[in-house]
């Protein structure tokens, strides 16, 4: 029996985490549908999202969604279109937060795993395991079937959550005993040698830094880190402050820990945006999102005093609880510096143990392959760089070990994996910013060729009655400086190439419009030595 594993994302870049287990019959289940920050930022892409619409050849039996964390569940309402009728599988407080994003269909089937509920899906049976990460109902799986057992640990960390969750090293032990042929092991940290900074010196020092704090107090973090807004909420209480939280995505992380029970918060800690305009400046905590620096984010808005009621002030403090996610660095570091400019102090991180990452560093992964004792490591959630030093960690501590990137087929069989060279990648579509629509390759290709070049735009009316005649073309430039001699000349040459085209007999405006281009970007060429983006409009009156 072979089964068969594709990494569709999360191998070899942070982000986008997608796992295709396909049963020898073609049965198959997807682990995760994450999403991934984009480089195409600048051109209006909020985030990117594998084409799951790709997979419909495949026969998605269940999809299972390890936590709530969008770099591996928020693409979920992309994958529900892509396989309807297709169950849901995760934990109870990750289906509380899947059940309220955005675009999610009411009709989905939702199966809660835990304890002893297990799943039964193409030919596998899963069942998960409660870990510590840093958002609450991560879990790490077991999928077991006739071609073996695979255990997908992504992501995870063995030291104890900021809300007491621990990892059940027993669990992974007695999993290691049954046998483990395959494991997918998050190499997020695997360049950190460990241990990471408790989580009780994670509270201490943020307590410290909230009661030195003379003025308000910014605490900055992953909207879904529901542990860390809760120590930076305690530290305020501690001091008298109130409790603010701003950003959407943190709106929504407190009403998912509502339902589940709450955090432990006396009532009234926690006051709404709109109550700023009446509290006293120095006795406020905002826990804010946008620990990437998003833009609309939380600290987005603080640091561009577009926070109603709220001006960052000399003496307040900004703390920003968070790892920078590589490739954010520029656009926080902009946003820290707006921070200063108004007399605040930014404390990262870096200076002070405000925040731990909740991914496994080295020597609790050297932990982790004791307990599972795998007999091939595959290495995800990493650039490439953090996958073969995971590979090299789990080859030195006498396991074997896979790397592969997005969409290589591996081939698993006879209790090891292999890659069968078969590509089997997906794409990615893009989602825009503000209505989140697909953004098609062709309106992106415009606006990356009008953001690099510029635009020439040339226009012409037509007469549609027989003595009517044509205009005169007119040529404009945006973003591109055409000067006042070289348009004449350019609009010149189009009249001419236009009396031509007419001088014949009837108008034909498509003929015109393509004549016209063609002259317009020759002429834009020859005279301004550049390739700008050219537009010709031929209007018909
Ligand atoms: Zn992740
Ligand atoms: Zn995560």
């Amino acid at each position: 029996m072979a089964a068969r594993l594709v990494p569709l994302g999360g191998v070899g870049e942070f982000g986008a985490n997608a796992l295709l287990v396909e049963h020898e019959n073609g049965e198959a289940i997807l682990v995760d549908v994450g999403v991934a920050f984009s480089d195409l930022e600048p051109f209006g892409v909020a985030y990117e999202v594998p084409d799951f619409d790709a997979l419909r050849h495949v026969s998605i039996q269940a999809l299972l969604v390890t936590h709530g964390h969008d770099d591996h569940a928020r693409g979920l309402e992309d994958a529900v279109q892509a396989f309807p009728g297709v169950p849901v599988a995760a934990s109870r407080a990750t289906l509380a937060r899947l059940r309220r994003a955005e675009g999610v269909p009411g009709e989905v089937q939702w199966l809660e795993l835990g304890g002893d509920r297990q799943l039964p899906a193409a030919g596998f049976r899963v069942e998960v395991a409660p870990v510590s990460h840093s958002i609450p109902g991560t879990v790490v799986s077991r999928l077991r079937g006739e071609s073996g057992t695979l255990v997908v640990a992504s992501d995870f960390r063995l030291a104890p959550s900021a809300l007491g969750e621990t990892t059940p090293l027993d669990t992974l032990r007695g999993w290691g005993d049954a046998g483990v042929d395959v494991l997918l092991l998050d190499a997020t940290n695997a360049l950190v040698p460990g241990p990471l900074v408790p989580e009780a010196t994670v509270a201490a020092a943020i307590e410290e830094e909230v009661a030195h704090a003379r003025g308000a107090v910014v605490g900055v973090t992953f909207a879904s880190h529901a542990g860390r807004f809760r120590q930076l909420a305690r530290a305020a209480l501690a001091c008298g402050r109130t409790v603010v939280p701003v950003g959407r995505g943190l709106e929504e992380t407190l009403a998912v820990q509502a339902e589940l029970g709450g955090l432990d918060l006396p009532p009234g800690a926690v006051r709404p945006p709109r109550a700023l305009t009446r509290l006293p400046h120095e006795q406020l905590l905002l826990v804010a999102t946008g620990s990437q620096g998003e833009p609309g984010s939380g600290l987005a808005r603080v640091a561009g005093d577009a926070v109603p009621g709220f001006r960052l002030a000399p003496g307040d403090v900004v703390l920003h609880c968070a790892r920078v996610i590589p490739g954010n660095e520029r656009r926080l570091a902009d946003l820290f510096d707006h921070c200063a400019r108004r007399g605040a102090r930014v404390i990262t991180a870096e200076e002070r143990p405000i925040h731990v990452s909740g991914h496994p560093p080295r020597d609790e992964l050297e932990c982790v392959l004791r307990a599972l004792r795998p007999r091939v490591v595959v290495p995800v959630h990493g650039r490439r760089r953090q996958l073969e030093a995971l590979a090299e960690l789990a080859r030195g501590a006498g396991f074997g070990a896979q790397v592969v990137e997005n969409g290589a087929e591996l081939l698993w069989r006879g209790g090891t994996v292999a890659p069968s060279g078969v590509h089997r990648g997906i794409g990615r579509l893009l989602v825009g910013e503000g209505d989140g629509a697909v953004l098609d390759p062709v309106t992106l290709r415009q606006r990356r060729s009008v953001a690099a070049g510029g635009l020439v735009v040339a226009t012409l009316a037509v007469g549609t009655a027989a003595s009517a005649g044509v205009g005169r073309p007119r040529v404009q430039g945006f973003g591109v400086e055409v000067p006042p001699e070289v348009r004449r000349a350019v609009e010149r040459e189009l009249a001419e190439a236009v009396q031509h085209s007419v001088g014949t007999g009837t108008i034909d405006a498509e003929a015109l419009r393509s004549t016209m281009s063609r002259r317009l970007r020759r002429e834009l060429r020859r005279r301004l030595g550049r390739r700008p983006s050219t537009l010709v409009v031929v209007s018909e009156c």
